[in-house]
């Protein structure tokens, strides 16, 4: 089967260097030479992996991974100028899931898009082999922060949008503590987005328990507390 990777890089010269590099080691590689351009290939051509440059013109990396992940697991890897050291904290942050500082070796490339395509692509299996995958496992479910996915007990995946996936990330690696709506609110929505009402994490949170809850109307797993916010169930011991 192809394996089909999407460059999105606006240096014309790195970008012909790595496709180069990449067809060599038998990946299809779709460039892309801006963030809108890169933006519109990930929902259409549905790549297996994206290496994807912060620093582009117009709509930067960070943003694009931010909108790809509206609709959008497909494995992110930055490539990031060594000037922007905060960029590439807040890029994994935004859903990216690894990331190459400039100047890098090709063979390092191959080496980190060959392990994210494997990670994505191993299913439950893999991942479990792989001991380097951080996982948390709450009550049946099992939350791979990395790949942003959640398995049920039998191996079948809870599908979540991307909020309700950090909703449950956020109060699952916490298990037992009381979360305020506030808290919540600034786990999910960056800076610049306060504007958003503490009423939005009752809707993401009701639209999590359908999904995660046994029946969502007597929820056993995320638990509200009366004035003080929410909680993932502890463990019983
Ligand atoms: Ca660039």
């Amino acid at each position: 089967m192809t394996r089909r990777v999407l460059l999105v890089e606006d240096d014309a010269d790195l970008a012909y260097g790595v496709s180069l590099t990449l067809c060599r080691d038998g990946w299809d590689v779709t460039h892309a030479a801006t963030g809108s351009e890169g933006l519109r290939l990930i929902a259409e051509g549905a790549p297996d992996v994206v290496i994807l440059d912060i620093g582009l013109p117009g709509m930067d990396g960070l943003t694009v991974c931010r909108e790809a992940r509206r609709q959008s697991a497909v494995p992110i890897l930055f490539l990031t100028a060594r000037s922007e050291e905060m960029d590439r904290v807040l890029g994994l942050e935004l859903g990216g899931d690894d990331y190459l500082t400039k100047p890098f070796s090709t063979r390092e490339l191959c080496a980190r898009v060959r392990a994210l395509h494997r990670r994505a692509s191993g299913g439950v299996v893999a991942a479990l082999a792989d001991g380097r995958e951080r996982r948390v496992v709450v009550h049946g479910l099992t939350i791979y922060p990395e790949r942003r996915k959640v398995l049920r007990q039998d191996g079948s995946e809870v599908h979540l949008t991307n909020t309700e996936f950090t909703l449950l990330l956020t109060l699952a690696r916490r298990q037992g503590r009381v979360f305020s709506r506030q808290e919540l609110m600034e786990a999910v929505w960056e800076e610049g987005h306060r504007f958003v009402v503490e009423h939005a994490v009752n809707v993401h949170l009701g639209h999590l328990r359908e999904k995660v809850e046994r029946d969502p109307s007597r929820p056993e797993l995320i638990l509200t507390v009366r004035g003080a916010g929410f909680k993932l169930r502890e463990a019983e011991r």
